[in-house]
């Protein structure tokens, strides 16, 4: 239940906000770091690698990672390139040295588009191939990987 042990940049000093939900910190990471938030995050930023302009870097994929990528302990894959880049306080650029490459999860990715991508269906698959942001992610993963991701977020919709 306690996620107090995430420590967080520019954490409020309140003692009132020392306990925040990973939801809560991964959201806020995500809204905070500009002035014009949006759900997805952060949207026609550049790769530094191969100069690509990336619709959107689809933070929101990752999972535990969040913070990781944003204090710079770990990189992000271009989705064009598939090289290291860095979200060092939400900005993209070069990758620090060393730290672990961290992909994003189909299934997060097929949970997300359930509710973010209805006009495309409402599936990781519908959202890939529509036209879009989500074709630069068309080769992220294998098409067996987005179909069972898929699969998995229609039977956990239904229930036991
Ligand atoms: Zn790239």
């Amino acid at each position: 239940m306690s996620m107090v042990a995430l420590a967080w940049p520019n954490k409020p000093t309140g003692a009132g906000r020392r306990v925040r939900s990973l939801v809560a910190v991964y959201n806020g990471y995500l809204t905070t770091q500009t002035a014009k938030a949006t759900r997805t995050m952060p949207p026609n930023e550049e790769c530094p690698n191969c100069r690509q302009k990336v619709e959107d870097w689809h933070v929101e994929w990752y999972k535990t990672e969040g913070p990781s990528l944003y204090k710079g302990l770990a990189a992000m894959d271009c989705p064009v390139c598939g090289q290291p880049v860095g979200f060092l306080q939400g900005k993209i650029g070069p990758a620090p040295p060393g730290v672990p490459l961290v992909r994003r999860y189909a299934d997060r990715a097929a949970e997300w588009a359930a509710s973010q991508a209805v006009s495309a269906g409402g599936t990781l698959q519908g959202y890939l191939s529509a036209a879009g942001a989500g074709t630069q992610y068309v080769n992220y993963w294998t098409p067996q990987e987005v179909q069972q991701a898929d699969a998995d977020e229609q039977a956990k919709k239904q229930g036991p």
